[in-house]
C-alpha cells in the first residue's frame, strides 16, 4: 500500500490521479490533498476517500468545510503553509504534485526534505528553480518521478540503460491548437479558440502555454533537469497524432521511442506503481493501423517564438528561467482574462527577459525575489 498526498485534486491532472488511486484500492491510499477553490469537486473527493488532511486556499472555505465535516476524522487547513503541511504529512510516502505555476516550488522543496518520494506533474517547479530541486532530492536521496507525458516517456526507455549512452532526448510536440495558423493569422485568436486542444484536455495554463508553444519550451528546461541533459542534446519534434511520446536516442544510433494513445492517466499512474506497472483501469490498446500514418516535422523557431525563449533561457541559465516563467504565468493569466492579445504573450516575456540582469546560482530567496519582481514588471504593461 503507498501512502500518497496529492497536491491540486480537483485539476485535471488531479482528477485523473483520483482516478488511478480509485482503480487500485489495494496499492494506494490518498492520505492529504489540497486544492484550490473547486468546493464542489472537492468534496466529492474528500467523500469518497476520507483523507486525514485537507489543504485548501482561502481561510473562508476551510472554516465551512471544517464545520461541515466536524464529525469526521477529517483535518482543515489553509494558505501557503498548509500546502507545505499537504506535502510533508506525516506516514505519506509519495507526493503527487499537480498544482499549477511557481506555487508549487516550496511544497516540493519540503517534501524532498522529509524524504517524500515527488511524482511531478508541476514543471513549473523545475523551470523556476530546477537546479535547487535537483540538489535537494540528490542530497535527501528522493526519487524525482516524471508526470508530465513526454518525461515519462523518456524515463521509461531509460529503463535499465546507462545514462553515459545517452546521446538525445528528443521530446514530442501535438503543436497546440493553432498548428494549422499560420503566425500572421494568430493576431486576433480568441481564448475560446486557444482552449480548444486538438489532442488533450486539460487546464486552462497548460493549454495555453500549448498552444504557444510555450509548455515545449517548459519541457525542454524540465528535461535538462530530470535527465541532466545539456540543450544542445535535446529536439523538439512535432508530432500531431501525439503518439510517440517522446524518443531517446543512445549513442550507437539506436532510438528508443515510448507510445500509447494520448491518456495521461499512464504516465500518472507509471509514477505511483513505478518500478512496478499495473492495469489501467478502462484503459484503451494503441490500434496503429487505425492511424495508418503518424506525422513528424521540425520545430520552427519563428513560427513559436516561446520555444526560442525557452532554450535562450536555458542556455543563459541562473535566474533567466525564472524570469520566463513567471512573465509566462502572468502574460497567460492576463490573456485567460481578455486583458492582452494571444501574441502579446510572446511580447511580454520577450520585454521581461531583455529587462533582467542575470545572477547565477541564485538561492531559493533570491528566486522569489526575481519571480515576484518579474509579475510586477510584466503587470505594469498590462495595466
Ligand atoms: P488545472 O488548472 O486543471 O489544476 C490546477 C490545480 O491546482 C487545481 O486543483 C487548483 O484548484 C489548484 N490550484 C491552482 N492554484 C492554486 C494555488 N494558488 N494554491 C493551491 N492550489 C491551487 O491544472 P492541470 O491539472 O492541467 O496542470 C497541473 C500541472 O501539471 C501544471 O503545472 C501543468 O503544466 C502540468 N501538466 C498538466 C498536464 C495535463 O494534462 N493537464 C500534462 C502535463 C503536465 P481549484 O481548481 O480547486 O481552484
Ligand atoms: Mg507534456
Amino acid at each position: 500500500m503507498k501512502r500518497i498526498s496529492l497536491l491540486g485534486a480537483t485539476g485535471s491532472i488531479g482528477l485523473q490521479t483520483i482516478d488511478v488511486i480509485a482503480g487500485h484500492p489495494d496499492q494506494f491510499e490518498l492520505v492529504a490533498m489540497s486544492f484550490g477553490r473547486n468546493v464542489d469537486e472537492g468534496k466529492k473527493i474528500i467523500n469518497k476517500f476520507l483523507p486525514k488532511f485537507v489543504a485548501v486556499q482561502d481561510k473562508e472555505i476551510c472554516e465551512q468545510l471544517a464545520l461541515e465535516y466536524s464529525s469526521q476524522d477529517v483535518h482543515f487547513s489553509f494558505g501557503e503553509q498548509a500546502l507545505i503541511d499537504a506535502a510533508t504529512y506525516e506516514g505519506v510516502e509519495i507526493v503527487v504534485n499537480a498544482v499549477v505555476g511557481s506555487v508549487g516550488l516550496l511544497p516540493t522543496l519540503k517534501a524532498i526534505e522529509n524524504k517524500k518520494t515527488i511524482a511531478l506533474a508541476n514543471k513549473e517547479t523545475l523551470v523556476t528553480a530546477g537546479h535547487l530541486v535537483t540538489e535537494h532530492a540528490k542530497k535527501y536521496g528522493v526519487d524525482l518521478l516524471p508526470v508530465d507525458s513526454e518525461h515519462s516517456a523518456i524515463f521509461q526507455c531509460l529503463q535499465g540503460e546507462n545514462v553515459r549512452n545517452i546521446e538525445r532526448l528528443i521530446i514530442t510536440a501535438s503543436g497546440g491548437s493553432f498548428r494549422d495558423k499560420k503566425r500572421a493569422e494568430l493576431t486576433e485568436v480568441t481564448v475560446e479558440q486557444a482552449l480548444n486542444h486538438p489532442n488533450w484536455s486539460m487546464g486552462a495554463k497548460i493549454t495555453i502555454d500549448s498552444a504557444t508553444m510555450m509548455n515545449k519550451g517548459l519541457e525542454v528546461i524540465e528535461a535538462h533537469w530530470l535527465f541532466n541533459m545539456p540543450y544542445e542534446n535535446i529536439d523538439v519534434l512535432l508530432h500531431k497524432e501525439s503518439i510517440i511520446h517522446s524518443l531517446v536516442e543512445f549513442r550507437d544510433r539506436s532510438v528508443m521511442a515510448q507510445l500509447g494513445t494520448p491518456d495521461m492517466r499512464v504516465p500518472i499512474q507509471y509514477a505511483l506503481s513505478y518500478p512496478d506497472r499495473f492495469p489501467l483501469p478502462q484503459g484503451k490498446s494503441l490500434q496503429l493501423w487505425e492511424l495508418g500514418k503518424l506525422h513528424f516535422e521540425k520545430a520552427d523557431f519563428e513560427r513559436y517564438r516561446c520555444l526560442q525563449f525557452a532554450f535562450d533561457s536555458g542556455k543563459i541559465g541562473g535566474t533567466m528561467p525564472t524570469v520566463l516563467n513567471a512573465a509566462n504565468e502572468e502574460a497567460v493569466s492576463a490573456f485567460l482574462e481578455g486583458k492582452i492579445k494571444f501574441l502579446q504573450i510572446e511580447d511580454f516575456i520577450e520585454r521581461a527577459m531583455a529587462n533582467h540582469r542575470v545572477i547565477g546560482q541564485p538561492s531559493l530567496d533570491i528566486i522569489q525575489e526575481v519571480d515576484k519582481d518579474t509579475r510586477k514588471y510584466v503587470q505594469s504593461f498590462i495595466s
